[in-house]
């Protein structure tokens, strides 16, 4: 009944079209920004990502468990954090401080890692006062034999701004300090999809491929991407009930919507719970039977209501919330916009109760 259709093909191209003969890791995060982490990663590698980027080692765990062998970076940790664990699976680990850096090192195996650097993010990752230091420390461990340091990498705080040039000359300074304490890491990667688009001269070995891989960008609505991207999501479910209405006839919770004049409504069972946000009632658009309707009234937790005024639509019709502008219906962006949000929370807030559907 919900369903989000996530077609897999489409994926594959967006990464192809994005990384444009580069060395990609796609992010698959956050169950694959709402998509599915092992249909989207699968998706991605087909596309001719050569990484996936997860955010910690269960989000790791659940890719090698589907049997999926590529390359693997995690790079939030809990202080808790099993990192033999990591070892064993042949994950890489991001590391973000140097207490990080020798709890990794204790344990069990040689690790694989990868240095966070805060370049101005002001996040994760080492600061630039500590990388002398930390770099020092990581190649003495190398030595050791108890680490690897096959990366460094860093994230920008707002690409496609006069401040990318900043983070870009103490990335480059820190690769300098790196390379002077004698470590020798073979991937360097910095922009994530805006600064792929945006920012060619932080490409370095590899680029990171988070929402551009979904089909959607960073930017502002209306702001022309120059590589065709494809929304890889569908989010629809029938509708489950349709009555005639009497002008004057509140809707939903707290009547904040009053229907103008006689009108049909359809129930749509999509709620806050499953992603709709309720910021996004009285404003959201919802396609039917070919027609852009709004959402009329509160988004409660489990349905909305359509005001389609004398249009006939009837239970069992479908309700498209966002998908592919291509195919004349909403878009994440959309819905965003009504919430005043960004397309990520969108994707990635779709619900469990919203049933994953994949098709190429
Ligand atoms: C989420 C994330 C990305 C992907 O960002 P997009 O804007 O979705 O492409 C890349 N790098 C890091 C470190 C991230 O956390």
């Amino acid at each position: 009944m919900r369903e989000a259709l996530v077609d897999v093909g489409a994926i594959a191209r967006n990464v192809e079209a994005l990384r444009n003969g580069e060395n990609a890791m796609v992010i698959v995060k956050a169950n694959g920004y709402g998509h599915g982490a092992v249909e989207s990663a699968r998706a991605a590698l087909e596309g001719g990502a050569s990484w996936l980027g997860v955010v910690d080692l269960d989000e790791a765990l659940e890719l090698r468990n589907a049997g999926i062998t590529a390359p693997v970076l995690a790079w939030i940790h809990d202080p808790a954090t099993d990192f033999a664990e990591a070892v064993s699976r042949d994950i890489d680990l991001g590391v973000n401080y140097v207490g990080q850096l020798e709890q990794i090192a204790a344990s069990e195996g040689r690790a694989n890692v990868q240095v966070k650097l805060d370049t101005g993010l002001g996040r994760n990752g080492v600061p630039e006062g500590e990388w002398q230091a930390f770099f020092a420390r990581a190649a003495a461990m190398e030595a050791d034999g108890s680490i690897r340091v096959r990366g460094l990498f860093s994230h920008l705080s707002s690409a496609g701004s006069a401040v990318d040039q900043q983070h870009l000359a103490r990335f480059s300074s820190a690769i300098e300090q790196a390379r002077a304490a004698g470590l020798d890491p073979e991937h360097i990667h910095l922009t994530a999809t805006g600064g792929t688009l945006q920012l060619p001269a932080g490409h370095f070995t590899m680029v990171r491929i988070g929402i551009g891989a979904y089909g959607l960008t960073p930017f502002e609505q209306g702001e022309t991407v120059p590589v065709p991207l494809t929304p890889a999501m569908q989010v629809s479910a029938s509708v489950v009930n349709v009555k005639r209405v009497a002008a004057g006839a509140g809707l939903s919770y707290g009547h904040t919507y009053v229907a103008e004049r006689d009108t049909t409504v359809a129930l749509v069972p999509l709620g806050y719970f499953d992603g709709m946000p309720r910021h996004a009632s009285n404003a959201a658009p919802v396609s039917i039977n070919g027609e852009t309707y709004r959402v009329s009234g509160r988004i409660a937790m489990d349905q909305f209501i359509v005001d389609v005024g004398d249009a006939s639509v009837a239970v069992g019709d479908r309700a498209i919330v966002f998908g592919d502008p291509a195919d004349g219906v909403p878009t994440a962006n959309d819905w965003a916009a009504a919430a005043d949000t960004i397309n990520y929370e969108i994707v990635t807030r779709i619900g469990p109760r919203v049933v994953r559907r994949y098709e190429r």
